[in-house]
């Protein structure tokens, strides 16, 4: 390993486990002492850190979490408790893949205010449900609950918190969730790549929160928002007059529904009272909830829903409380000009493929209702424009398609254990190891998707398979 200092390298020195380089002669004593002190202060995984530890910084690799110990994975890692300043390896750190934004003009277009703090809708009658920290594990299940009730809703997406991975990593899964968002006429905002609070960050760092999360959400979804919700709405002076160079409205809410607190016990009370106590005639209400809490999706939303409904408010996004068209939700990457997600467009992100992919796994619910993104799914066969479509009963197109896939998944499979029967017959293989084989070739999620629906039909034919050689036909 080397390490330049001063960038002349001349030698290697081990010192203290670290192996580095010394300068040139031209090096000072006092830079090599500074340099030597620096190295003495990286410390190890399971040591102290951060401020309270004589401002102590762990090794390359490795996290300071939020109590000061460094260390690896997400309770070191991830979101707002890493400190930034003491753990290289910290999500907030970590850069994503994708075309750097910071260079994007920023012009200011619409009516909507641009850095300051936006805490009421100015359309009465409105109600805007936002969920912040996602995507994660209940999105898609909010997201197919929004799309039965058809509501438009806002998402303000955290990039890389919760150990959930980059939003645009393949692997994370998360960039076609965002994609669905978009294409169902959702509104998609920022909350930052890993949710730290901006007060007591950098202007460096609260650059990379902003930029980073830019750059992921531009390469999902093609374009970058200008919508903004800061982390624990903290977000000062220095903070908002970055954000309006940056050219966001910066988005707080006037209903805290307290959805995290306490399994959400008081969420409900705390919405439907202040919905009742005023009239949609005259009121508007931005409403935060989280879509990361299991409380939230599956036993929070709908309620939120009906109860808006039942006291005659309508539910719309963020944007569309504020009187502000789709067209300004977001900015153009490269131009900075409005860019309209609602409007079909040609499909040339590099998350394409992935999208299709993902939206054929995810049984079809990317099906846009009035609004199509057609950024990345346009090849898919789910992205068949639906100009007209009434809001989605009780009956859900998720099972009906879930189950034509498993059967047909499971025909595909028996066909193919047949035909290998046959061949295995022919050639006088060992064919009692052929059903076996066959079960064991099926991957556990098809499996679990089939035995649940079209299995039934293949499991039959694995009997008759059996059946079939046991008699030696
Ligand atoms: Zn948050």
């Amino acid at each position: 390993m080397r390490l330049s200092v001063s960038g002349h390298v001349v030698s290697v020195v081990a010192h203290a486990g670290i192996a580095w380089t010394r300068s040139a002669a031209g090096d000072s004593a006092a830079a090599l002492n500074s340099d030597l002190e620096a190295l003495h202060q990286r410390a190890p995984s399971g040591a102290v850190c951060g401020a309270a530890a004589g401002n102590t910084s762990c090794s390359s690799g490795l996290c300071c979490s939020e109590t000061g110990f460094c260390g690896t994975g997400a309770s070191f890692c991830s979101g707002s408790g890493c400190q930034l300043s003491y753990g290289p390896a910290c999500d907030g750190n970590q850069t994503p893949r994708g075309s750097d934004t910071s260079k994007t003009p920023r012009p200011l277009f619409g009516n909507v205010p641009y850095g300051v703090g936006i805490s009421h809708c100015s359309v009465t009658g409105k109600v805007a449900l936002s969920f912040d920290d996602g995507p994660y594990a209940y999105t898609m299940e909010l997201l197919d609950l929004l799309k039965r009730n058809n509501v438009r809703a806002t998402f303000f997406v955290v990039g890389n918190n919760m150990g959930k991975g980059h939003i645009n990593d393949a692997s994370s899964g998360y960039a076609p969730m965002i994609q669905h968002m978009a294409a169902d006429g959702h509104q998609v905002g920022s909350h930052t790549w890993s949710h730290q609070d901006l007060n007591a960050a950098t202007r460096e760092q609260r650059r990379a929160e902003i930029i980073s999360n830019e750059i992921a959400l531009a390469d999902i979804l093609g374009a970058v928002p200008t919508y903004f919700r800061p982390p624990y709405t903290r977000c000062g002076g220095a903070c908002l007059a970055e954000l309006l160079e940056w050219g966001y409205h910066v988005v707080n809410y006037d209903i805290d529904t307290r959805d995290w607190q306490d399994g959400g016990a008081a969420a409900k009370t705390t919405y439907q009272t202040i919905l009742a106590q005023h009239s949609p005639a005259s009121s508007a209400w931005l409403a935060l909830a989280h879509d990361v809490h299991e409380f939230t999706v599956h036993r929070f939303a709908q309620f939120m829903v009906d109860t808006a409904r039942a006291l005659r408010y309508d539910l719309v996004t963020v944007g569309e409380c504020l009187g502000d068209p789709p067209a300004n939700w977001y900015r153009d990457p490269v131009t900075g000009q409005p860019m309209d997600l609602t409007q079909p467009r040609p499909s040339s992100s590099s998350s394409s493929s992935q999208a299709t992919k993902t939206s054929t796994s995810t049984k079809k619910t990317s099906i846009s209702t009035s609004s199509s993104q057609t950024t990345s799914t346009s090849t898919s066969k789910t992205q068949t424009p639906v100009t007209s479509k009434p809001a989605m009963g009780a009956t859900s197109e998720l099972e009906h398609t879930t189950g034509t896939d498993a059967t047909s998944a499971a025909t595909e499979l028996l066909s193919v254990v047949l035909a290998s029967a046959l061949v295995s017959t022919s050639t006088s293989s060992n064919l009692s190891a052929l059903p076996t084989a066959a079960l064991l070739a099926v991957p556990s999620s098809d499996a679990a998707s089939m035995i649940s629906t079209g299995g039934f039909c293949w499991v039959v034919g694995q009997i008759l398979l059996i059946a079939w050689l046991g008699l030696g036909l």
